[in-house]
């Protein structure tokens, strides 16, 4: 099978599993997992906050990280597309009493400076009090450019907002940015994440490690999302098993992202040109939405987007159509696997008699 369906469907290496079985343990409830505090100090130094904490997911980290800065009655603004909004199960108001605040998302993942400035409420009872501004990167895998960073992070500071960062595949921003400026791509996620009070990254993403998230802040700040973390169950025993599998993922995955963002250009491309030569393809408005990053979506029409996804699944390929036509690069996928997915994509759109029923 060439998965695609998203870059959390990795397996784990042999050598990562090897570093896993030769990981020191201990319960880390009571502080006491080696393995785990090395992570904890590795990622709070690479990204340039006091602290940070193991979690088992990015859900998690993202929920203990908005309850951490937010009380009950106060309200965090949020892209209306982002995954701390609509991808949560509305984890922070079910759970936390705080109103998410969502605002527009433009195509490239940002939100109108404007936008949040008219959405930040003033000191009023009638108001729910806004407290906290998240911003994702990447975004379906666009890139949030500096500049926009700053400005945004810039804004909310000015207006009293916390800022947090849903970082989920940060390293992804990482890299691609690095690769334009030649710069070293942990140095380039530290200057990304020093523009926000919190940031949450995912190892089980395209870093490839089978579970785990880490939330980072100041120690003060960690502190509070370290008892939100024991409420929520994610108090974990000999957790360094996994801690040591997000490690060797922080030593030896992320450079190799640039692979990942190789071939999903070469996808994109690829199904460009497969659209380009196809009259059915024309006929269905079938656009490729590629990203800097390793990330494709597909437009097509949910009928076709059913077909296309029928006949790839016929040859061993698997995608999504959950949130739009998608495909997502990791270290599991190569250069071949690509040109395998655009020939079975040039089969469907030149195969009348499989694009008639789309
Ligand atoms: C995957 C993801 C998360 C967290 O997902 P989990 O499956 O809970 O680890 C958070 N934000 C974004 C942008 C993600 O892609």
């Amino acid at each position: 099978m060439i998965d695609l369906r998203s870059d959390t469907v990795t397996q784990p290496t042999t050598a990562m599993r090897e570093a896993m079985l030769a990981a020191p343990l201990g319960d880390d409830v009571f502080g006491d997992d080696p393995s785990v505090n090395a992570l904890q100090d590795k990622v709070a130094h690479l990204l340039g906050f006091e602290a940070a904490l193991l979690m088992p997911t990015g859900t998690q980290s993202n929920l203990c990280g908005i309850l951490a800065h937010c009380q009950r009655g106060d309200e965090y603004l949020v892209g209306s597309k982002a995954h701390t909004y609509r991808y949560e199960g509305g984890g922070a108001a079910v759970l936390g009493s705080v109103q998410p605040q969502p605002i527009n998302q433009l195509a490239d993942g940002t939100l109108l400076l404007a936008d949040i400035a008219a959405a930040i409420k003033p000191d009023d009872a009638h108001f729910a009090r806004s407290r906290l501004l998240t911003l994702e990167n990447t975004w379906n895998g666009q890139v949030l450019p500096m500049d926009y960073i700053k400005a945004a992070t810039d804004l909310a500071q000015q207006r009293g907002l916390m800022r947090h960062l849903d970082g989920a595949r940060l390293f992804n921003a990482a890299v691609f940015q690095a690769g334009v400026d030649q710069s070293d791509p942990y140095a380039q996620a530290r200057r990304i994440a020093q523009h926000f009070d919190s940031a949450s990254v995912c190892f089980s993403k395209g870093l490839g490690a089978p579970v785990g998230s880490a939330l980072c802040g100041s120690r003060e700040f960690i502190a509070r999302a370290h008892r939100i973390r024991k409420m929520a169950g994610g108090g974990m025993r000999q957790a360094g098993l996994l801690a040591a599998a997000a490690h060797y993922a922080l030593d030896h995955h992320v450079e190799r992202l640039a692979l990942d963002h190789k071939h999903a250009a070469r996808l994109a491309q690829g199904l460009a040109q497969v659209f380009a030569d196809s009259d059915a393809a024309k006929r269905l408005g079938a656009a490729v939405e590629a990203s800097p990053t390793n990330i494709v979506f597909v437009k097509l029409p949910n009928e076709a987007t059913t077909a296309l996804l029928d006949h790839l699944k016929a040859q061993g390929i698997l995608a999504t159509g959950l949130i739009g036509l998608r495909f997502v690069t990791h270290l599991n996928v190569n250069a071949e696997d690509m040109e395998q997915v655009i020939s079975a994509a040039a089969q469907f759109f030149n195969t009348p008699h499989l694009t008639r029923t789309a």
